[in-house]
Order: C-alpha cells, then structure tokens, then sequence
C-alpha cells in the first residue's frame, strides 16, 4: 500500500466540512474526537495509510425517507425520516431513534458517529447508527403517535434487521413508541426477532433497560471518585433534564447517599434545596412519563422549590454535575461556573451536552469530566445484553442484569485510564481514553477486513 500524505489535525477538519456542509454537530463531534486521534495515530502508518478516521467519519449509508400520518383531525401531515448507518466493523448497527422538532441529519450524523465509539467501548459486538425525525410526540394523542410510529417503520423495516441494525429509543422514543414499532414490523415481516431494543417486558424486553443509561452514569461517576479516594455519597448533585436518563441518574445519586437539588426541561429547571428525594423522583416518573406534564409543575407541588424558566441549572452550587438532557446544553460560561462554584466532578447522560469550550474548561480544570460516550454507556450496553437474550431465546434475572451492568461500566472505566493516562501524572484525560479505547477496536477490525 502506498503511503499517502498525512494531513493535519486542521486540513483533516476542513475536509469534513467540506464534505458536511451545514452539519455543525456533526463537523463538531469530528472535531472532539480527531483532536486525541491524530496524536494517538502518529506513529501509526497503518491507520493512516488506510484512511481509517476518514472512512468512520464518513457514514456507510444515510437513509432519508418520507413519513406521512393522519392526525385527529382528519389532516395528512408529511415529515422526515432518517437512519444514519455509520459503522459496521465489528457488530450489526446500534443505536436509538430520536423524536424531537430538533432532529436535523447533522443532529443524527454526530448521534451515530459517538455511537460507533460508544458501542465499541461496551465491549460488546455493536457497530454505530442513528435514526429519527422531526416528529414531535408532545401534545399528540397515542393513536396519532401509534400511526406515525407505525409509518415510519412501514420504512424503516427495509433497513433494519436483528444481524443488521438494531434501533433503540432516544429522546421523545419510550416504551409506547418501541411498542408500536415493533408491532408494526412484526406485521410486516411476519416475524419475531430482536430487531428493537427497550421492548416491553411481555414482549422480549430485557429488564433494567429503562434505568441502564442513568444508573450507569452514576455508576461512572462512582468509579472516577473511587479512583481518587473519594466517594458518591454526600455530595450536592445538579441533574438537567427531566425525562428517561435525568430521573434513574437522580435515583441512582440519591440511592447511593447524595442529595439531588435541580432537574429541567426545554422550558427551564426546578431548584429543591431540601433534595429530590425518592417520592418526588416517582412523582417526575409520572409527571412526564403518564400526565406528560413539564417540570414546572414540580415547583406547584413541593414547597421550598422553585421553577427558573428558560434557564439551565449549572449556575446552582454543587459537587458534581450530570448533564442529562440534549446535546450543547452546558456552554464555555457554564463550565466555567461550575468550576468556579466548587464543581469536581461531571457525568455526562446525555450526547454531546457539553460544547468543544466547555470540554476544553474541564480539560484545563483537570476535574473528573467523563463524557458520554464512556458515562452513558450503560443503556446500549444493556441493549446489547437484550439483544443476546433475544437469540437465545431466554431472559436473564435482574440480579445477573445489575452485575453484568456494574462490570461493564467499571470496565470502561478501566479502558478510559489505561488510554488517558499520561506519564508523570495521575490526572485522567476521560476523553482522550475513551476516544482512543473505542477507535482501536474499531480501527483493528476495519484493518482486518482491507479496503472495504
Ligand atoms: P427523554 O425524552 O426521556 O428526556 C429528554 C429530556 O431532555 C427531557 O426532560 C427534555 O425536556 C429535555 N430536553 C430535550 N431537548 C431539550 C432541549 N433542547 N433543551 C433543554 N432540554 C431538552 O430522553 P432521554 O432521557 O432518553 O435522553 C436524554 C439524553 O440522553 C439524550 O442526549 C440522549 O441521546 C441520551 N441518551 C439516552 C439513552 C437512553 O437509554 N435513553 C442512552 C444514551 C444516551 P422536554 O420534555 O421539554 O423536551
């Protein structure tokens, strides 16, 4: 193989907008990962010479589709749909669908790359995707939701399959709309396989899956404090967003001895300085998962709290902060006010919530700053454990599940430190050890397969 120009880590980046035009989140979540890359890859020729980062920043395949429903009132309404195939190396596509007016195919193209990272960092044999659209299931009857799942998958099953990709829910995506696609690719194909995960129960669901995702974030959280002699419990946490991950990492937090005070939504946060013990974490449960209320209720309810609208909680004094909400939530100021305020420690939920400045402040900080692709983990990694349990036909127990959830997560944990270290210092880089862990396996397998 001849050896080809080696680009610069700027040269690189310019390419991939060039290539992405209008795509900032995905140029940008590129960007975060090829920054720890091109000095990993320095020294070798290999994942240079066959283009390695270049072809995993470059989709497989990107499925656009047209979805159209009618709603209650008789009117056809036509939206968007995509499934973002980003890499296959070394498992079936994975990763969830997004329902939420901010989907774009930038939005699913970031979502898909980090999941290829993620996926691989689980340990688990999971390639990288995405998928979603535009709709927005707020304010919709169930019938209206069950007839826009059901056409998005009269699409979506052509691309989908148990050994070839295996969707997930994501923001605005539960148990209801799980339940629905499945139901619909079932009577389509005629077929019952594990082609969705977070199924229900009844149905080929794996249990802990709802919790996976925000208890493995606190479980992350855990390791890092551990690793520095330091520990969960008694710390003052601040959590944004209020839906699947947001309301299990506030359980987790709260089981383990520390003290919730903020949770949030699109419309702003709620601060309880008294804590958001137990019962008022089931009441948010019901709030947005049945009455599909929004947080502001929250401060109606429990006295002493109050709702600050239209703002994020990273301003409010705390320990350690858990971004758990939707991708850039947390800014460069944001950063800085945590660390500012006495903040050691953060876990990101969600995807990408913190922008590139913001990363770069906890970098410098040298506070313990896990992001998502290691510390949200924990739901694929569940997923995936779903996925073993549907071809072999049996399910495992919730005590097996919580093991294997607290070994997977301490494992990447470990992959982090052993790729983030640097010689002389005991500071963990958990970004650069998780873009490195992830990329190796992938990068190894692509170099075992050629030019493909
Ligand atoms: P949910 O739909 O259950 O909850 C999303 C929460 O985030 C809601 O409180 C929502 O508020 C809030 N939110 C969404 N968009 C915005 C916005 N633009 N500004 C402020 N708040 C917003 O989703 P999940 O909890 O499942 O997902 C949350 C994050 O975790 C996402 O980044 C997702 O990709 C990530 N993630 C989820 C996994 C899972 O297993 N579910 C796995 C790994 C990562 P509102 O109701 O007002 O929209």
């Amino acid at each position: 193989m001849a050896v080809t120009d080696h680009v610069n880590l700027e040269q690189f980046i310019a390419g991939v907008e060039k290539r992405n035009p209008g795509q900032p989140e995905f140029v940008q979540a590129v960007r975060e990962v090829a920054e720890d890359i091109f000095d990993f890859i320095q020294d070798k020729e290999d994942y240079h010479n066959y283009q390695i980062l270049r072809r995993i920043a470059e989709p497989d395949r990107v499925v656009s589709f047209r979805v159209c429903w009618e709603d209650d009132k008789g009117n056809i309404r036509v939206q968007r749909g995509w499934r973002v195939q980003n890499n296959n190396a070394i498992g079936p596509y994975k990763g969830g669908i997004r329902f939420h007016p901010s989907v774009t195919e930038s939005v699913l193209k970031f979502l898909a790359f980090e999941q290829t990272f993620k996926n691989s960092l689980t340990g688990l044999p999971m390639g990288g995707g995405k998928g979603g659209a535009t709709f927005n299931p707020k304010g919709k009857s169930d019938h209206e939701v069950m007839r826009f799942c059901q056409s998005f998958m009269t699409e979506l099953y052509r691309h989908v399959g148990a050994d070839v990709d295996v969707p997930a829910g994501d923001i605005g995506v539960g148990a209801r709309e799980i339940g629905y696609m499945f139901g619909q690719y079932k009577r389509i194909t005629n077929q019952f396989t594990g082609v969705l995960t977070g199924k229900g129960l009844e149905y080929g669901g794996s249990l802990i899956r709802t919790e996976a995702t925000g208890y493995g974030c606190v479980y992350f959280l855990r390791n890092m404090l551990t690793r520095v002699g330091d520990d969960v419990a008694g710390k003052t946490v601040v959590i944004s967003g209020s839906g699947n991950v947001a309301t299990h990492a506030a359980e987790k937090c709260v089981q383990l001895g520390a003290k919730v005070v903020t949770l949030s939504d699109s419309g702003g946060f709620i601060h309880d300085p008294a804590g958001i013990d137990q019962d008022k974490i089931n009441w948010v449960k019901v709030l947005k998962n049945k009455a599909r209320g929004r947080i502001s209720d929250y401060a109606k309810e429990f006295k002493g709290s109050t709702f600050h609208e239209g703002k994020t909680p990273w301003g409010v004094k705390c320990d350690v902060a858990l971004p758990c909400a939707t991708q850039n939530e947390l800014l460069g100021d944001d950063a800085r006010m945590l660390v500012k305020n006495g903040c050691i420690a953060v876990s990101e939920g969600a995807n990408m919530p913190t922008d590139l400045e913001g990363v770069h402040v906890f970098k410098e900080a040298q506070i313990l700053y896990a992001p998502g692709k290691a510390a949200n983990a924990g739901g694929v990694a569940v997923s995936g454990l779903e996925m073993s349990q549907n071809s072999a036909r049996i399910s495992w127990k919730e005590a097996e599940l919580q093991q294997h959830l607290l070994d997977i997560m301490a494992g990447i944990h470990d992959r982090c430190v052993e790729h983030g270290g640097r010689k002389g210092s005991q500071v963990i880089d958990y970004v650069r050890g998780a873009n490195i862990a992830g990329f190796k396996k992938v990068a190894d397998a692509m170099l075992a397969y050629g030019v493909v």
